[in-house]
C-alpha cells in the first residue's frame, strides 16, 4: 500500500484481531437435530437464538465452515440499522405499497436487538447514536431534503441540519449539509456481537459445529440429512445463512453476487485528535454520493472508515487475496484526509475486505425448499448488521408452515431479479459500476444504462 499512512497496517479485520473464543469441535460422525441451522453469521446466530427462545425444548446445532463471525459479520462497519430495505429510499421504490409496515417492523427489530443484548447480558459497545447522511457536494443537498420529507412522513426522528450546523456537529472539511436520522442506528462491535449471540445460544443448548462445511443437502423422506466432510446430521428442519457464498440449495445461486467491500481502522485518537473533530454525539456517518464512504468511531475513540469501492472480481470467486485491495485501501485514506485534514498524521492500523452478499434489489430475499422443510435467508447486501435477526424470524416463521404476518409480505413472497449467467453478468456489473462512479462525477446525472436498469427495477449497490 502506497499512501504513508497505512505503511503499518496489518490485513486482521480489526474486530477479529483479539484472542478468538476456544473453537467448537467440528462434527464427526453421525447426529440429529429438530432445526440444523447452515452459517454461524448473524443469520444463523440469530436463527438458532430465536428458535431456542421461541421452544426451548428444540434440539438446534449450528454447523459453521469456519470459525463463528469470520466472515462478513466479523469485518462490517458496525452499522446496526433499522432499516430492513437497505435504506428508506430503496425501501420506497422496491415496496410502496408497504414500506410503512417494513418501517415499522424494521423499529421493533432494533428495539428486539437492544433488548436482547440486555437480556443475554451481551456487551458488545452497542451505542444508539442514530446516523448522520452529509452531503459532500452541493449537488446532493437536494437529495438530502427529498430522503428528510419521506423520513418524516415514515416517523422517523430526524433533522436537517445546514453547512454551518453539520460543520459544528463534525468537523469536517467536505461538508455542504446533513441529516441526523436520531435513533434508527445503532454503533456496535460486529465481532463481540457474534460471541455473546453464540454464547447466549449455547446457554440455552444450541450445540456448534466449527470447521464443518455443509457439501449437500438430501431428503430423507421424513426429514433432511446435511453432508458435512467427517459427519451427517439428520435434521427435521434447515435454516439457511450462508451469506455470500455459494448456497447449498442451488436454486438461490443466480440471486446472489459476491461482492467485496473494504474498510481501514486508525489507531485510537489523542485526546487533541478526538478534540479537533467535534463529533461528540458519536453518529455513524455516511455521506451521500453513489460511491459513499461510511464512518464511525469505536469505544476506544478510533475512526473506521469503509466503503466507496464496491468490486466484483471477474467470475464471481471468493478468494483470501481478495481481502485485500491496495488501491482501494490507498484510495480511502485520502480520502479520510480530505474528510480530516486536521488529522493529518494519524496512522491506520487495520486494512481489510470481505464478501458482502449482493442482490439486484439490494436487500433480502426469501423462501423454501424440499417442500417447506429448508428455509433461507440471504441477499442482506451491505445492510445486514440489524435485518438478519428480521431474516431470521421469517426463517423460523417459513419452516413453521402456517402463514403469519411476515410471511405474508410482499417482501418476503417476492425475489429479486436473477444475474445473467457469466460471462455476460460480469460485463453488466463492470459497466454499471463504471456507470455509477461517472454519476458521482456528473453532479449524480445517471446515463442510459442506469436509467434502463432503474426502470426495469435493477442495480447494483455495495
Ligand atoms: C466490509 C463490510 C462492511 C459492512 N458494513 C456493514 C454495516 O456497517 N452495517 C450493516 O448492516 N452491514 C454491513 N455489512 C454487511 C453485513 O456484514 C452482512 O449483511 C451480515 O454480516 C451478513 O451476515 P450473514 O450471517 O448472512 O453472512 P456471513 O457473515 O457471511 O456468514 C455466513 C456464514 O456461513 C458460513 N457458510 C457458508 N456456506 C457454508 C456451508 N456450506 N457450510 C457451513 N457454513 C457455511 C460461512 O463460513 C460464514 O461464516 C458489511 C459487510 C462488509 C463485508
Amino acid at each position: 500500500m502506497g499512501h504513508p499512512a497505512l505503511r503499518d497496517a496489518v490485513s486482521t479485520p480489526f474486530w477479529l484481531d483479539r484472542t478468538l473464543p476456544d473453537p467448537h469441535p467440528p462434527l464427526r460422525g453421525e447426529t440429529t437435530a429438530d432445526l440444523a441451522v447452515v452459517g454461524g453469521g448473524f443469520s444463523g446466530l440469530w436463527t438458532a437464538l430465536l428458535a431456542k427462545e421461541r421452544d426451548p425444548g428444540l434440539d438446534v446445532v449450528v454447523l459453521e465452515g469456519r470459525r463463528i463471525g469470520w466472515a462478513a459479520t466479523g469485518r462490517n462497519g458496525g452499522f446496526c440499522a433499522a432499516s430492513l430495505t437497505h435504506g428508506l429510499a430503496n425501501g420506497v421504490d422496491r415496496f410502496p405499497d408497504e414500506i410503512e409496515t417494513l418501517e415499522e417492523l424494521g423499529r421493533a427489530n432494533l428495539d428486539g436487538i437492544e433488548a436482547t443484548l440486555r437480556r443475554h447480558g451481551i456487551d458488545c459497545g452497542f451505542e444508539r447514536t442514530g446516523e448522520l447522511s452529509v452531503a459532500t457536494e452541493p449537488w446532493q443537498v437536494g437529495g438530502l431534503l427529498e430522503g428528510l420529507e419521506t423520513s418524516r412522513r415514515m416517523g422517523r426522528r430526524v433533522e436537517f441540519l445546514d453547512r454551518d450546523a453539520i460543520r459544528a456537529e463534525v468537523r469536517a472539511a467536505t461538508y455542504e449539509a446533513g441529516v441526523w436520522d436520531r435513533d434508527g442506528t445503532a454503533m456496535l462491535d460486529p465481532a463481540r456481537l457474534a460471541w455473546g449471540l453464540a454464547g447466549a445460544c449455547a446457554a440455552l443448548g444450541v450445540r456448534f459445529h466449527e470447521g464443518t462445511r455443509v457439501t449437500g443437502v438430501h431428503s430423507t423422506g421424513s426429514g433432511l440429512r446435511l453432508r458435512t466432510p467427517h459427519g451427517t446430521v439428520t435434521a427435521a428442519r434447515v435454516a439457511l445463512g450462508t451469506g455470500a457464498f455459494r448456497s447449498p440449495l442451488r436454486r438461490v445461486r443466480p440471486f446472489i453476487v459476491p461482492v467485496y467491500d473494504y474498510a481501514l481502522m486508525t489507531e485510537p485518537l489523542t485526546e487533541a485528535q478526538r478534540a479537533s473533530i467535534g463529533w461528540a454525539d458519536r453518529q455513524g456517518i455516511g455521506d451521500s454520493a453513489n460511491q459513499f464512504h461510511y464512518y464511525r468511531l469505536t469505544d476506544d475513540n478510533r475512526i473506521l472508515w469503509g466503503g466507496y469501492d464496491a468490486v466484483y472480481y471477474n467470475g464471481g470467486g471468493i478468494r483470501p487475496a481478495y481481502d485485500q485491495r491496495p488501491s482501494t485501501s490507498d484510495k480511502l485514506a485520502a480520502h479520510f484526509f480530505e474528510t480530516f485534514p486536521q488529522l493529518d498524521g494519524v496512522r491506520f492500523t487495520h486494512a481489510w475486505g470481505g464478501v458482502v452478499d449482493t442482490c439486484s434489489r439490494f436487500c433480502a430475499f426469501f423462501g423454501t425448499g424440499y417442500a417447506g422443510r429448508l428455509a433461507y435467508a440471504a441477499g442482506f447486501t451491505g445492510l445486514g448488521v440489524g435485518a438478519t435477526r428480521f431474516g431470521a424470524q421469517v426463517m423460523l416463521d417459513l419452516l413453521a408452515g402456517e402463514p403469519t404476518p411476515l410471511t405474508r409480505l410482499r417482501m418476503v413472497r417476492s425475489r429479486p431479479v436473477p444475474f445473467p449467467p457469466e460471462p455476460v453478468r460480469s460485463g453488466v456489473i463492470q459497466l454499471t459500476r463504471w456507470s455509477i462512479a461517472r454519476a458521482d462525477r456528473d453532479e449524480g446525472r445517471r446515463n442510459l444504462w442506469l436509467r434502463t436498469l432503474d426502470r426495469l427495477g435493477l442495480g447494483f449497490d455495495s
